[in-house]
C-alpha cells in the first residue's frame, strides 16, 4: 500500500448549486486512492450524478476544487483528463461497428493505426466480445451493448473510469454476471473507478468503499462491510440492507453502553453508536438475522411475543412479530429444523445483544 497514492482524486470543499440558491452537493471532502473502487450510494436526487459530472468535466463545480493526480483540473477540458466513462444508456455510436465505436476514442487520440488495432483486440478479448468487433450495435443484446460501452471507456487506459448506473437497464441475472465481470476487469487492470448506483446490495458486491449520499451530503465513507456491521447513523443503517427499528429516550450511558427506555415504556440495552446525553431521543436499530430465538441467558435483552407470520425464503425462515409496538418486527432464521415446530399464534421467547443494537441520533 505504500506507493499507492491515497488521494489520487480529491474533492475539496466542493458545492454544486443549478439555480445559484439549492447546494445539491455540499461542501464535499472526498479522497479516492489510485487503483480503488469507490461506489456513491444513495437516492435518487442526493447528488451522485452531478458529483460524477463536475469530475468529469461536464459541469464546474460553484465553489471548491477538484484534483486528479495532485493537479487542479476545474480549466481542463474534459476530453482532456483522460477519463473514461460508461452511462445506463450506453450511448454507442448506432452507425459504427463495434470495432469503429472502439477506434474512435483512440483517433481522437492520434494514436497510430497499429496500435490502434493491437488495444481493440485486446479489449474486445478482456470483455469476451472479440468475435463481435464487425457487429453494429442494433445487432447486440443489452449485455453485450453495455460490454462494448465499457471496452470504449477502457481502450485509451483513462486514468479513471466513471460509471453511472450502467446496468440500471439490464435484467437481474445479467446485471449480477455484469457486476462480476466488472470487478474482474477493475482488479485485472487496476483503474481507479468511480461507480455511482442506488441499488444498495449492487454497491456492496462490487466496492472497496462506499460513500453514501444523502441530500447532497456524504453520510458516511467507509468498506461495505463496516457501512453494513457498522451504520453511523439512522439513514445509513435504513438504506443500507434491513433493519428493525425503535424509538426511544437515552436513560442511562455508561462506556459504550446505553439503557433505552423505548416508547412503549420496556428497557433495551444498546451500543451507545451516536448518542452521548441523557434524556436525548434516539433511533435504536437492530439487524433482523441478528435476533435470537430462545437466547441465552447471557444474552441482555429478553423479550416473549407472538408469531404473525412465517415466511419461507428457502436458505432463510423470516418470522414476523409483534413487539414493543412494531407489528413489523422481523427475525431472519437459518434455515434449520430448529423451527420446524414453530407455528404462527405460538408465543416465542427472542432476544439479542447489546452490541447488535445500535443506538443511533
Ligand atoms: P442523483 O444522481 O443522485 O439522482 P443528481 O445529481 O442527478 O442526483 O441530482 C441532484 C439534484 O440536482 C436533484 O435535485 C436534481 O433535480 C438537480 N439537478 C440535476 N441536474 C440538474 C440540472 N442540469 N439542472 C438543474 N438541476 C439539476
Ligand atoms: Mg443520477
Amino acid at each position: 500500500m505504500g506507493n499507492i497514492k491515497q488521494d489520487f482524486v480529491k474533492f475539496e470543499n466542493v458545492d454544486k448549486s443549478y439555480d445559484g440558491k439549492v447546494l445539491v452537493v455540499k461542501d464535499l471532502n472526498l479522497d479516492i486512492a489510485e487503483g480503488e473502487f469507490l461506489t456513491l450510494l444513495g437516492p435518487s436526487g442526493s447528488g451522485k450524478t452531478t458529483t460524477l459530472m463536475m469530475l468529469a468535466g461536464f459541469e464546474t463545480p460553484t465553489n471548491g476544487e477538484i484534483y486528479l493526480d495532485g493537479s487542479p483540473i476545474s480549466s481542463i477540458p474534459p476530453y482532456k483528463r483522460g477519463i473514461g466513462m460508461v452511462f445506463q444508456n450506453y450511448a454507442l455510436f448506432p452507425h459504427l461497428s463495434v470495432y469503429e465505436n472502439l477506434a474512435f476514442p483512440l483517433k481522437v487520440r492520434k494514436m497510430d493505426k497499429v496500435e490502434i488495432e493491437d488495444r481493440i483486440k485486446r479489449t474486445l478479448d478482456m470483455v469476451s466480445l472479440s468475435e463481435f468487433g464487425n457487429r453494429m450495435p442494433a445487432q447486440l443484446s443489452g449485455g453485450q451493448q453495455q460490454r462494448v460501452a465499457v471496452a470504449r471507456a477502457l481502450v485509451f487506459d483513462p486514468a479513471v473510469v466513471l460509471m453511472d448506473e450502467p446496468l440500471g437497464a439490464l435484467d437481474k441475472n445479467l446485471r449480477e454476471s455484469m457486476q462480476y465481470e466488472l470487478k474482474s476487469i477493475h482488479e485485472k487492470l487496476g483503474v481507479t473507478v468511480v461507480y455511482v448506483t442506488h441499488d444498495q446490495s449492487e454497491a456492496l458486491t462490487m466496492s472497496n468503499r462506499i460513500a453514501v449520499f444523502n441530500d447532497g451530503n456524504v453520510q458516511q465513507l467507509s468498506s461495505p462491510s463496516d457501512l453494513y456491521e457498522s451504520p453511523s447513523n439512522s439513514f445509513v443503517a435504513q438504506f443500507i440492507g434491513e433493519n428493525n427499528t425503535f424509538t426511544g429516550i437515552v436513560k442511562e450511558i455508561s462506556g459504550d453502553k446505553a439503557l433505552i427506555q423505548t416508547d412503549s415504556g420496556e428497557t433495551i440495552k444498546a451500543k451507545a453508536v451516536s448518542v452521548s446525553s441523557i434524556g436525548e431521543k434516539t433511533n435504536l436499530s437492530l439487524r433482523p438475522e441478528r435476533v435470537m430465538i430462545n437466547p441465552e441467558n447471557d444474552v441482555e435483552n429478553h423479550f416473549e411475543c407472538e408469531v404473525k407470520e412465517i415466511i419461507y425464503h428457502g436458505d432463510h425462515i423470516r418470522l414476523r412479530v409483534n413487539l414493543l409496538n412494531n407489528s413489523e418486527f422481523i427475525l431472519k432464521i437459518r434455515n434449520s429444523d430448529k423451527l420446524s415446530d414453530v407455528s404462527t399464534g405460538d408465543k416465542i421467547k427472542l432476544g439479542w445483544s447489546s452490541s447488535d443494537c445500535r443506538a443511533l441520533d
